[in-house]
């Protein structure tokens, strides 16, 4: 037997191994999937830490459902979580283009040398004659391969099917030819040696009628002419695999070394829906995700860094990043972890930073204008609300409800709170507090100023804290709970305070 065998290690050699070249090729007809991301993650980690290219380049074949559209959204996602590319179709390169309807003449170039060496025939058998081929092998229990009808016409029978076929106006495919005998085999550099018999694979169709080239076959024609070093890909391409390996032998090409990494699920087991983590980027940004958050998080599915560690920069996941911790067991997403993940995130940002965050959020929950229209005076005090929850929120997305009682002149009341703190007995609390407060002017309205008044009152007359605190905060923000009451009076300022409880005073306290 003929075994086919060619995998270089993942870790390329100091010297003597060529320039490192990964890609990554996704089908722009809808919007990028998680899964697609993860693995230009991984490739672009293995490009960038052993000072290799990564290269962007689109499978766009299925000429109904591919869009330019989908294109972009690729490039907007990639760049918002940082992974940039060295060759694509937007930036060139020197194996442009990039895109795979650009290339159909290369195509037809590399299959008419496989139609010379005999590796590919043409086959003029219609859907339905193949359908019935296929369900002959489905009722007699055994797996389908093509019967090689068209390998084996004569000539007088292949005219008459030509004839035939321009009559329909069609043209017929191209079928490789698939050898017997070898054993085609690779050393995954993920997953170890995978080997599988040519026997069990059926003669496939590398090029339809109208010259556009198939998966398996475009896919090596690229690799080999983009001079690609390494694969890493999904393990949902390790039955294509084979395929490729032959369409390389038939080239006489050493294919690159070959990575399968698992798939991304769910807690549940399943594959990532709206139940149990969404499976697009975008949606992770919708939802209030840092992108730096979402790298980590993702750099850590199927990855393990040597130390354990659990947040990790950029560079740090760079320098240790291997393939050869890259497990090749399905990775659970556990949306959990990604919120804890962009909590510590969040914390870490300055004030500014955090605002200039914030912002889009914000202005998305109608609590401010326009980013660029913003005074100082304005920034600074959305810097002081956001500031108040940054401890407290997991994403961003949370922190427009969480803050917009600061920002509205009417604020939403829970009725429950009302209802259980704003009672008859709080009346005299909040007629006194309000008679204190009045007395500190705009410029005195400052948390120390605020306690020592609280404080003060509340000494006086003998009371427990909460007794005074949890009606004022009810009627100022209109729940039972929310960041120390000073901080939150103070960021409120004098106005909005006083209006609010004088406003609880005449409609809300009963009596
Ligand atoms: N269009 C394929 C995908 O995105 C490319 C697979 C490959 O990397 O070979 O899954």
């Amino acid at each position: 037997m003929n075994s086919e065998l060619i995998s270089p290690t993942s870790r390329p050699a100091k010297d003597g191994w060529h320039e490192i070249r990964v890609r990554i090729a996704p089908s722009p007809t809808g919007p990028v999937h998680l899964g697609n991301i993860h693995t230009a993650l991984f490739n672009w980690l293995f490009a960038r830490k052993y000072g290799g290219k990564f290269i962007l380049r689109f499978e766009d074949t299925d000429l109904e459902r591919s869009d330019r559209k989908w294109e972009e959204l690729i490039y907007k996602e990639m760049r918002w979580l940082g992974l940039d590319w060295d060759e694509g179709p937007d930036v060139g390169g020197p194996y442009a283009p990039y895109r795979q309807t650009e290339r159909l003449e290369i195509y037809r170039q590399y299959a008419e040398r496989l139609r010379e060496q005999g590796d590919v025939y043409y086959c003029y058998c219609s859907p339905e004659e193949l359908e019935a081929e296929r369900k002959a092998a489905e009722q007699s229990g055994t797996v389908y391969k093509y019967s090689r009808r068209c390998l084996h016409l004569t000539d007088t029978e292949r005219k008459a099917k030509e004839e035939e076929l321009r009559a329909a106006g069609r043209r017929p495919v191209l079928r490789f030819r698939v050898p017997e005998g070898v054993t085609l085999a690779w050393d995954d550099l993920i997953r170890g040696r995978i080997e599988t018999a040519s026997d069990t694979i059926s003669d496939f169709v590398i090029m339809r009628g109208n010259g556009i080239p198939l998966y398996n076959f475009a896919v090596v024609v690229d690799d080999i002419t983009m001079k690609i070093s390494h694969v890493i890909r999904g393990e949902g391409h390790i039955s294509n695999t084979p395929m490729q390996l032959l369409v390389y032998r038939a080239l006489g090409e050493r294919p690159p070394a070959l990575g399968h990494i698992g798939h991304i699920l769910g807690t549940d087991g399943k594959k990532l829906s709206k139940r149990n983590g969404d499976a697009y980027v975008g949606d992770y940004r919708d939802r209030g995700f840092l992108p730096e958050a979402l790298f980590n998080f993702l750099a850590l599915l199927g990855w393990t860094p040597p130390d354990g560690q659990e947040i990790l920069s950029r560079e740090a996941i760079i320098e240790a990043f291997e393939l050869e911790r890259v497990g090749k067991s399905p990775a659970i997403f556990d949306l959990e972890k990604l919120e804890w993940m962009n909590g510590v995130y969040l914390r870490s940002l300055d004030r500014e930073e955090l605002v200039r965050r914030a912002l889009p959020y914000l202005q998305r929950a109608g609590l401010v204008g326009e980013p660029g229209e913003l005074t100082a005076a304005q920034r600074e005090q959305i810097g002081r609300v956001v500031g108040l929850y940054q401890e407290r929120i997991k994403t961003l997305a949370e922190i427009g409800p969480a803050t917009e009682y600061f920002f509205r002149d009417e604020i939403e009341y829970d009725a429950k709170a009302v209802q259980k703190v704003l009672k008859a007995a709080s009346r005299p609390h909040l007629e006194a507090v309000v008679a204190r407060l009045e007395h500190l002017g705009a410029e005195e309205w400052r948390v120390e100023t605020l306690e020592r008044e609280l404080d003060g009152y509340v000494a006086e007359q003998g009371l427990r804290r909460l007794e005074v605190f949890q009606p004022i905060r009810v009627a100022v923000t209109g729940r039972t709970a929310s960041p120390p009451l000073f901080d939150t009076l103070a960021v409120l300022g004098r106005e909005k305070v006083l209006r609010r409880l004088r406003y609880a005073l005449d409609h809300l306290v009963p009596g």
